[in-house]
């Protein structure tokens, strides 16, 4: 059994610390909210009142936080964990964040020694609690292998996408198609329905035939033909619009970063945040349908 840390126990994080504390790992949680560390603690895990005393014993070190200058405070400032963790630990970032920050935190790792990968996930926080998330991991071959026997504990599916960054990048190219691809499927929809189509004949139809895609089996964002998708629950989240369009202006900044041209991307980026500056933001990003 391993020592872990765990810094990060907000929505995501906190069920994946639990996950690897009912596997057997001793696992020391951090942070800022005192609330989340006693929701660790109670499922069996320690809370620490500074990362340095969460790390300072740690072999592997896990975060799960917001944003990408989170992630650069969290491991490159002076008390942080590049600083206080101790020689041969293992570093994993789940969190989403840009690409640019993502590789020069692994950069910065890398100098002081330590091997980092970046492990994005999807299927939130059901796929969470479950441990049944899919991780996008970027870094050496070693420092996959490494970090799998982990992620396996919080997920099913384990894909190594090439160096370190290469999570990130993965997570956004396929959140940017999710993106556009929904909208697609809703601006079908509502053409159908305005020319007089009722959903159910077009969902039958466009269901097997080459409109066929992941959202009409699972998520089909007009209500009637799938149950279970968010349209049948007046759009309750699900996949946030607001979680949608972090993804998708991470996708644009990469592409710029990049000199990518993403026509598609930047045009789903633009509806989300009308739909986000309609007051919208946290319902399903299926309910996109609902601003077309
Ligand atoms: P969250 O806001 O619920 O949790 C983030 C946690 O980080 C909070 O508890 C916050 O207090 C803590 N935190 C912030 N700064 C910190 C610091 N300096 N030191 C220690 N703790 C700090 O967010 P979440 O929903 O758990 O998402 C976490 C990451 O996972 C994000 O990057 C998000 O994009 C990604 N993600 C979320 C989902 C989802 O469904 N929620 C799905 C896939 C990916």
């Amino acid at each position: 059994m391993s020592k872990i840390a765990f810094i990060g126990l907000g929505n995501m994080g906190l069920p994946m610390a639990k996950n690897l504390v009912a596997a057997g790992h001793d696992v020391a949680g951090f942070d800022l909210s005192a609330e989340a560390k006693s929701a660790l603690k109670e499922a069996g895990g320690a809370a620490a009142d500074t990362i340095a005393a969460a790390v300072s014993a740690a072999e592997v070190i896990v975060s799960m936080l917001p944003a990408g200058k989170h992630v650069s405070a969290v491991y490159t400032e002076a008390e942080g964990v590049l600083a206080q963790a101790k020689a041969g630990a293992l570093l994993i970032d789940s969190s989403t964040i840009d690409v640019d920050t993502a590789r020069a935190v692994s950069a910065q790792a890398e100098v002081a020694g330590f091997a980092m990968v970046d492990a994005p996930v999807s299927g939130g926080v059901g796929g969470a609690a479950a441990g049944t998330l899919t991780f996008m991991v970027g870094g050496t071959a070693t420092s996959f292998a490494a970090a799998k026997p982990y992620l396996d504990i919080m997920g099913q599916n384990i894909f190594h996408a090439g160096a370190a960054g290469n999570g990130q990048v993965a997570k956004i190219c396929n959140n940017m198609l999710l993106g556009i691809s929904m909208i697609g499927t809703a601006e079908a929809f509502t053409l159908g329905e305005n020319l007089g189509l009722d959903a159910q004949p077009l969902f039958d139809i466009s269901s097997t035939a080459s409109g066929q895609c992941w959202r009409m089996p699972s998520y089909c964002p007009a209500p009637g033909p799938v149950p279970t998708s968010p349209a049948n629950n007046d759009y309750q989240a699900g996949f946030t619009a607001a979680m949608m369009l972090k993804d998708l202006l991470l996708a644009q900044e990469a592409s710029a970063s990049a000199s990518a041209a993403t026509p598609m991307g930047q045009r789903a980026a633009e509806l989300y945040t009308q739909m986000a500056d309609a007051g919208h933001a946290e319902l399903d990003f299926s309910g996109i349908i609902k601003e077309l």
